[in-house]
């Protein structure tokens, strides 16, 4: 990636944002497969055109302070820190992966994050505690249990993933009205049993299969990340009255939103808001090399 600093920041945080991080042949780390393969192989194959600025990325660079800051720390004799693991696989690729902690008495594999405190808001009840279905925390927990199976594969007995998650936009007084988590730290666990590494195998051998069918497909031909993978919200029909601007409710379907605005009277009328892929449109450093984005969010869009 090629760093720009349009605010002139100090010369540490461009060599911060800059890292040393370079691409291997035929490896992917376990966070880049964690993406959809369109967007993993777009980043690598446009690596050197993409563009970031060193101030868009501060949030990047405060999550690589507080890992340098915690790695710092004395492990006990069962810990290991900061660990780089790399696995060979079938089909030639390798899949390589960073663990912030792992503790063999445990069997714990923990990975600190940097995270907003809408991560947690929209994944927990009233009670801080993960709400079931939201699949809010689906990502962290597959990326845990990835390390856990990487870890499994050169003789650790690795059975749980943890996550301790920093909230950097933590407010305290809005914790006294239980708006944000008491504090501004969070974790959450799992345990993971033979079926869950069963599964994960499965699908890191399939995920490597197609990033080898892939590779040597152009740009255009590359198999669009699923709604998933773009975090895409799907469209609503507001039910909208005169002279308010915000909706009476939002449905999913338009006929329910029809008979609604029927029974509500007064000039009530539907409006469509169509979906969209957060994802693509602000987390995606490889966007601009990608159709979808470009005649979705693209300039011509
Ligand atoms: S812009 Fe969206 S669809 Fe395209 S590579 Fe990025 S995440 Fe995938």
């Amino acid at each position: 990636m090629k760093i720009t600093n349009a605010l002139n920041l100090p010369q540490p945080f461009v060599d911060a944002a800059t890292g040393d991080h370079r691409h291997v042949d035929k490896r992917y780390g376990a966070t880049a497969i964690l993406n959809g393969t369109r967007e993993a192989i777009l980043q690598r194959r446009h690596d050197d055109e993409i563009t970031g600025d060193v101030a868009d990325m501060v949030w990047a660079i405060f999550g690589t302070a507080v890992h340098g800051i915690l790695e710092q720390g004395s492990e006990s004799s069962s810990q290991i820190k900061e660990n780089k693991l790399v696995v060979d696989l079938p089909n030639g690729y390798q899949l390589s992966g960073v663990f912030d902690l792992y503790d063999d008495a445990t069997g714990t594999v923990t990975d600190y994050k940097t995270a907003s405190v809408w991560k947690i808001k929209f994944g927990c009840r009233e009670d801080w505690k993960p709400k079931a279905g939201t699949g809010q925390f689906d990502d962290w927990r597959k990326q845990t249990l990835i390390y856990c199976w990487m870890l499994r594969q050169i003789g650790f007995d690795a059975r749980r993933g943890e996550i301790v998650a920093l909230l950097k936009d933590h407010s305290k007084t809005k914790a006294k009205f239980n708006k944000h988590p008491p504090l501004p730290v969070w974790q959450i666990g799992w345990d993971f049993a033979a079926e869950d590494f069963a599964a994960i195998e499965a699908w890191i051998m399939e995920k490597f299969e197609e990033i080898d069918r892939c590779e040597q497909l152009p740009d255009e031909e590359l198999p669009l990340c699923t709604e998933a993978e773009r975090w895409a919200r799907a469209g609503k029909y507001a039910v909208m009255k005169p002279g308010r601007k915000s909706a009476i409710r939002l449905y999913d379907s338009e006929e329910d939103a029809q008979a609604r605005a029927e029974r509500e009277g007064k000039g009530c009328y539907v409006q469509h808001r169509p979906g969209i892929d957060p994802k693509c449109m602000d987390y995606c450093s490889a966007c601009e090399f990608c159709t979808y984005w470009q005649q979705a969010y693209g300039k011509e869009a």
